[in-house]
């Protein structure tokens, strides 16, 4: 039986943890300067970096400047409202946005925020905004692909799930529709979509979002928006809060597909910020840490080991460039970070070349071991013609007439295998498509029909392929390979296609 004297002694206990509990520690300061979006606060000593500050109106901050006598904090929000002697309290959490399946579908702030009018979800869970990256021993090596749907990017440049792959380019060059078409063509896949828009238009943002429904990938997707007119602070956020979303779904073991668009916007943004809040200015003046601005953000796509949950983070961050410029500050360190980059040349967008993606200039260090094993079989040749085209047909600007037959059936069969790459927006291909119109090109179907109509031919021939020869389709889906008994068929089927068609 307890004694008289233990109970007591229990009591005493509980009290004083119970007391201890009440005394949650709020630290408390005042801004003793507001400006830009930016206030330094006297007091807080508590704080934390990165952690939540409770400004009044319910307007929130982030700390960010820890210094000996104060803190510089940023302002999550409207700032106009906040001046001088506003008492500002901690608030001990470290940024965190909500995380969970009923986010998907949704048009949400930084702060998890919903701004498509939708109503809240339910979810309660939270996940931190900043984590470190999974580390070597949990990752697998990427082996496979992110379907896109793109002729030009699963046959030349394919990405694999876990893989960071850049997409740079100038202005106005097909960046974001690339994207979008890569996240719409996951709508039947298990790849569920993060779309984070930094510093955009809101028209523009919902142009893409619609674009989402319309095609039916909206549901599989989230999107995540700090546009242009938000506070740079919002805008620096984005991204992680996007991250943040995507490791909950991996952390489930399935795989996302996250899309930073952009990048260049995210780093001004963050220069912004660390101007106002006096951060010492370093090249081009962005501050010393924007390379890990980056790096930390970018560390953090990866693919897991089955025996460590599964599951992937893709991410394809957009850079814009100045002119072409791939060697200034912002382009070169991200694609430094980058496991390969899609080049997108204005030159080729404005003859009409679409996607314009150099072949020549793209790069994946992941390679073909992405690749499913039908795509990799009929991709080898593309490559090479492709690559042979783009030298001849530098000299060939000057005129064909002197050349050998050699020579001039290269650059009739690049010209035709130019037309094939080339993709509309919202028709992402299936696989088994791309496969067979890939093999047809390769081994000289479209070479008698003029340049101009193979586009039109391609487009019945899919309607012709897939009508007549369904087992073969399926074959080719199911098995991810091409075997020669299929290779007969379709060869076969093309003749019979071609013949009705020269009638
Ligand atoms: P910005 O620099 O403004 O962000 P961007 O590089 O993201 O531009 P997009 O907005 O994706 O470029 O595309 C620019 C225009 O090109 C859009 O009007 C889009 O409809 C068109 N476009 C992009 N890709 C294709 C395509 N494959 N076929 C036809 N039109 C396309
Ligand atoms: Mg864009």
């Amino acid at each position: 039986m307890p004694s008289a004297g233990q109970d007591i002694a229990s009591v005493i206990k509980k009290q004083i943890e119970e007391f201890g509990g009440e005394l949650s520690m709020v630290d408390v300061g005042t801004v003793i300067e507001a400006a830009d979006g930016v206030a330094r606060i006297h007091g807080l000593s508590g704080v934390k970096y990165s952690e939540v500050l409770s400004f009044p109106g319910g307007v929130l901050g982030m700390a960010l400047n820890l210094e000996e006598n104060g803190v510089g904090a940023v302002i999550l929000g409207d700032y106009l409202g906040i001046k001088e002697g506003d008492e500002v309290k901690s608030t001990g959490k470290i940024i965190q946005v909500p995380v969970g399946n009923d986010m998907l579908g949704r048009v949400l702030d930084p702060l998890g925020r919903p701004l498509d009018g939708k109503g809240d979800f339910s979810s309660s869970d939270t996940f931190p905004v900043e984590k470190i990256a999974p580390g070597v021993v949990e990752r697998k090596s990427v082996d496979q692909p992110v379907q896109f749907g793109l002729k030009i990017v699963d046959a030349m440049v394919p990405v694999g799930r876990g893989q960071r792959e850049l997409v740079i380019g100038d202005r106005v060059t097909g960046k974001t529709s690339l994207c979008v078409d890569a996240l719409i063509n996951q709508k039947d896949s298990e790849i569920l979509g993060v779309y984070v828009a930094i510093g955009q238009k809101a028209s523009k943002v919902a142009q893409i979002v619609s674009r989402l429904e319309e095609n039916g990938a909206l549901d599989n997707t989230i999107v995540v928006t700090a546009n242009a007119s938000d506070p740079a602070p919002l805008q620096y956020l984005a991204p992680y809060a996007g991250c943040a979303m995507a490791e909950f779904f991996m952390s489930q073991g399935k795989d996302v597909l996250i899309v930073y668009d952009d990048l260049t916007k995210h780093a001004w943004a963050y220069r912004q910020m660390s101007l106002l809040l006096k951060r010492p200015p370093g090249r081009e003046a962005y501050p010393g840490d924007v390379f890990y601005l980056h790096s930390r953000l970018l560390e953090r796509a990866a693919r897991i080991d089955a025996n460590f949950g599964g599951g992937s983070i893709t991410a394809l961050p957009i850079i814009e460039t100045q002119a072409g410029d791939v060697s200034s500050y912002i382009p070169t360190n991200v694609i430094s970070i980058t496991d390969g980059q899609l080049y997108l040349e204005p030159d080729l967008f404005n003859s009409g070349v679409r996607p314009a993606v150099n072949s020549g200039l793209s790069v994946t260090r992941v390679g073909s071991s992405a690749q499913l094993k039908g795509m990799k079989k009929v991709a080898g040749s593309l490559k090479s013609e492709m690559a042979q085209y783009a030298s001849l047909a530098t000299f060939a600007q000057f005129g064909t007439e002197d050349l050998d037959s050699v020579t001039k059936r290269q650059l009739e069969r690049g010209a035709r295998l130019t037309e094939i790459l080339k993709q509309d927006e919202n028709s992402p291909l299936p696989y088994e498509n791309q496969v067979t119109i890939i093999f047809i090109a390769n081994s000289g179907g479209f070479d008698d029909f003029p340049v101009e109509e193979v586009r039109r031919y391609e487009t019945e021939w899919h309607e012709y392929v897939n009508a007549n020869l369904p087992e073969v389709m399926s074959d080719i889906s199911k098995s991810e390979e091409i075997n020669e008994e299929n290779e007969i068929k379709l060869n076969d089927a093309f003749s019979a296609f071609k013949s009705t068609m020269t009638k």
